[in-house]
């Protein structure tokens, strides 16, 4: 299955309200969502640009993935997300082509799209998610 396009890119920042003003302030950007994933342990800040967005992500606890993240290297950029028609398939064929999944099925993300990580590892060192219905 190939992805339709980048549906975002991930940058753990350390904090929401400095970054949306870079993005708002040089880049001309509108944030247009702030939501809380509490079950990755974050606040993320939704940025658009064409059919790409950027996802801000602000851990909310020093143990959850960003926050420990950010502790080994800092913030930066996090995951890249590919848009995938099926996610739940996309994750199965990866598994069949030999590659390392942290989630064998798929989990709801923020803007109730369905979500699922694959691992670095297999990816040439990018935390890779899959993203779409
Ligand atoms: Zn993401």
């Amino acid at each position: 299955m190939k992805p339709t396009h980048i549906e975002h890119i991930g940058i753990a920042v350390r904090s929401l309200k400095d970054s949306i003003e870079y993005f708002e302030k040089v880049l001309g950007l509108e944030c247009y969502a702030i939501e809380n994933v509490s079950d990755q342990k974050v606040k993320t800040a939704f940025f658009k640009i064409g059919d790409t967005k950027i996802e801000l992500l602000e851990s909310t606890d020093p143990e959850g993935p960003i926050g420990k993240f950010i502790e080994k290297k800092g913030p930066g950029i996090h995951h890249l997300a590919f848009a995938m028609p099926d996610v739940e398939k996309a994750l199965t064929d990866a598994e069949k082509e030999g590659i390392q999944l942290i989630d064998k099925k798929p989990r709801s993300g923020a803007e109730g799209l369905k979500i699922g990580f694959l691992h670095p590892k297999s990816t040439g060192g990018v935390l890779t998610e899959f993203c779409g219905e």
